[in-house]
């Protein structure tokens, strides 16, 4: 089972609800102010906080 997937998010706040995990609840993550990273305890997803991109204006 493969589930130590990262996934890049631009908010600190993520959602997850896993994949077809059963007995995964659809939890709120937050991404603390001093760190890049959280890890949702039921699927041991990892979240990267990055910074927007797309709101980068040349
Ligand atoms: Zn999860």
């Amino acid at each position: 089972m493969e589930n130590n997937k990262s996934i890049n998010v631009n908010t600190r706040e993520v959602s997850c609800s896993g994949d077809s995990y059963s007995k995964h609840p659809h939890v709120y993550l937050k991404i603390a102010k001093d760190k890049k990273e959280v890890v949702c305890p039921y699927c041991s997803r990892s979240f990267y906080y990055i910074a927007n991109q797309q709101n980068i204006k040349k």
